[in-house]
């Protein structure tokens, strides 16, 4: 085994939190498909260790072993069955051992944990990579894990770390002199095939071709590739496009599209981009890491550079390599530069121009791109002053005139419209049924007027603030002044003014006002906005993230063409019937509520509704007497 170094003092031994000893021992008994990825995750740790002494050594070199070879070494002995990882990394304090290494660091790795424990068949390794749980994916394979790492400051210690991933881990100091990091796998007695030289060689070619240094196995080097964003369009294979996709990404699957871009002039950079099919998991999580990294002339400096695209862009994935940094750029410099700041604006547009060549022609890649990331895109217009047409020009939704699952966008709509149309309508609502239900459609379904169906929970945000589409109003359905067609053969107009009065004295202060209905062609009443109120999806949502948010008075509208009105009409002449029109004024109110989804107490409405049905049930042969 790499055993040069000799421990100094016993050993302290430290136990595992309890969520880890729970993630170690699912690691260690679960069955995998993929289970070679552990490799991936090492190499992977070890390349970040590369880059972060890289880094540092732009602007300081005095570190350990400022000429060591920047690599990453393997070494396999079938005989004691141990894999041995060198790297001449950046190295580990005994605090990284005892907070990187030893705790449970993201909320990812807890995910990880549920995950796993739902799975009944074997557990596919590679999604290891989505979770963080990276190191600790050795354990599939290992019994004992040692590493021995010295960290670049000059006044550091040899350390060495140690678990068999039970309940404890050792960390002790050694002589190391050599800065970096070796990690040895004592391999479990089955997994002897990753000593095997051609079977690592393998995996090194299949995830890990990438890796921006060296990896030497048994002093071949493996991986080969270079830079794949410094060659030409033209030398790139679709291949090697997806490989490096699934490199930066993580992902099994092919990206949905790519963009590559090298540009020189205010600026110059060149960038190799991928778009997911899926979104990325966690993407809405505080601890996300935004996948596109960047360089500065092939030397990585950052993999969370946030700046670097707008936050509607979160799930892009790629590279970024620009000249144009200085030298000595810190975290701090990436988050105020000027140059990232051009590459952003650059970048954004070039993204959105990609979009746009989809919307036109390759519908089936904007549906995906619109179903996966079509809430996150359209969030982004909040912050999107200047590309906001274009992105409005991108929203899509669904229609009253197509199927289910089929989406359209305002330009569309605009193409459909008939001449004559100034507004485009819309109907906001948590469901496709939902919206479709919504009585305030009935006039524009027997009208053949399209209502754009906005069922995702963002639409009600972003709709305040776009209230015109070029020359056309975006109108709500439910919004009171529509000005529609008079709507015939209703109560004459006594009749209609009476019937209001009735209504308005029997609801009283619960809504704005009551007025008959140009709208309504099967229902008898509908809720529609009052005169500074919001519509009813976006009161729902207020409503879900502030329980005291009281929402805004309504107008009923009242359908004076309809049977059940004109009975009330008719009823509101016998002075006898007085209970009963209350009631049936109460009875659609809340009936209305219901259908909009804010009826707090059902339970009057319940009892209200079972005595209509005793009443329209009432036979007078039923007698309570005795029977014969
Ligand atoms: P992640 O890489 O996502 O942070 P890992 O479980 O793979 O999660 O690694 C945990 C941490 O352990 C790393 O962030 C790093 O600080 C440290 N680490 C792991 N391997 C090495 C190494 N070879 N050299 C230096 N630090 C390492
Ligand atoms: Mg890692």
């Amino acid at each position: 085994m790499a055993d040069e170094t000799t421990p100094q003092a016993a050993p302290e031994v430290h136990e595992f939190k309890a969520e880890m000893k729970q993630l170690l021992h699912l690691i260690i008994h679960s069955l995998y498909t993929h289970e070679e990825i552990f490799l991936r995750e090492l190499i992977s740790n070890a390349s970040d260790a590369l880059n972060k002494i890289r880094f540092r050594m732009l602007t300081d070199r005095d570190v350990v072993d400022a000429d060591a070879e920047q690599r990453i070494t393997i070494k396999l002995d079938k005989n004691e069955n141990t894999l041995t990882l060198t790297d001449t990394g950046v190295g580990m304090t005994k605090d990284d051992l005892l907070k990187r290494i030893g705790t449970v660091a993201s909320s990812g790795t807890l995910e990880f944990v549920q995950e796993l424990k739902k799975q009944d068949g074997p557990v596919d390794a590679s999604m290891i990579g989505q979770f963080g749980v990276g190191f600790y994916s050795a354990f599939m394979v290992a019994d004992t894990i040692t590493i021995d790492t010295r960290h670049a400051d000059q006044d550091s210690t040899g350390l060495r770390w140690t678990s068999d991933g039970g309940a404890s881990f050792s960390i002790e100091e050694t002589d190391r002199t050599e800065r970096g990091t070796t990690i040895t796998l004592h391999l479990k007695e089955d997994k002897g095939e990753f000593a095997e030289e051609w079977r690592v060689k393998s995996i090194i070619r299949k995830y890990s071709n990438f890796v921006d240094f060296p990896v030497f196995v048994e002093d071949e080097r493996v991986n080969t590739v270079d830079a794949l964003w410094h060659k030409s369009k033209s030398e790139i294979t679709d291949e090697q496009l997806t490989e490096f996709y699934k490199f930066v990404s993580n992902d099994m699957e092919e990206p949905l599209g790519h963009l590559q871009l090298s540009l020189e002039g205010v600026v110059s950079f060149k960038a190799l981009l991928f778009i997911p099919k899926k979104a990325p998991r966690g993407m809405f999580q505080d601890d996300y890491k935004y996948g596109v990294h960047l360089y500065s002339t092939k030397v990585f400096i950052q993999d969370d550079a946030k700046n670097l695209l707008p936050e509607w862009c979160r799930f892009v994935k790629g590279v970024v390599d620009t000249e144009d940094l200085p030298l000595n750029v810190s975290r701090e410099v990436t988050q105020n530069s000027p140059v990232l700041a051009k590459i952003r604006k650059i970048l954004t547009s070039k993204i959105l121009g990609m979009l746009e060549s989809w919307a036109e022609s390759e519908a089936e890649k904007f549906a995906t791109f619109s179903k996966e990331f079509g809430p996150l895109f359209k969030s982004g217009i909040q912050f999107e002053f200047e590309h906001r047409d274009q992105m409005i020009d991108l929203f899509r939704f669904g229609s009253s005139i197509k199927e289910s699952g089929e989406w359209t966008g305002f330009g569309a709509y605009a193409d459909r419209m008939p001449s004559d149309q100034e507004k485009i309508y819309y109907v906001l609502a948590d469901g496709r049924d939902a919206a479709l239900r919504n009585p305030n459609m009935e006039y524009f379904r027997a009208n053949d007027i399209e209502v754009l169906l906005m069922t995702e929970p963002v639409d009600a945000f972003i709709m305040p603030s776009i209230p015109k589409y070029k020359d056309y109003d975006l109108v709500s359905i439910e919004s009171s002044d529509l000005k529609l067609d008079k709507k015939k053969g209703g109560l004459k107009k006594g009749e209609t003014k009476k019937l209001i009065a009735r209504f308005k004295d029997v609801l009283g202060d619960r809504v704005e006002d009551v007025r008959a209905s140009d709208r309504l062609v099967d229902s008898a009443v509908t809720l529609v906005t009052g005169s500074s109120g919001m519509d009813a999806q976006m009161e729902r949502m207020m409503k879900m993230m502030d329980e005291s948010f009281a929402g805004s008075k309504k107008v009923l509208e009242v359908n004076t063409a309809h049977p059940l009105v004109k009975n009330l009409s008719v009823l509101g002449e016998q002075a006898e019937a007085d209970g009963r029109i209350s009631d049936a004024i109460e009875q659609l109110y809340e009936g209305a509520l219901l259908l909009e989804g804010s009826l707090e107490n059902p339970a009057d409405f319940v009892r209200r509704m079972t005595a209509f049905m005793e009443q329209s049930t009432a036979t007078p042969e039923y007698s309570t007497g005795d029977e014969d």
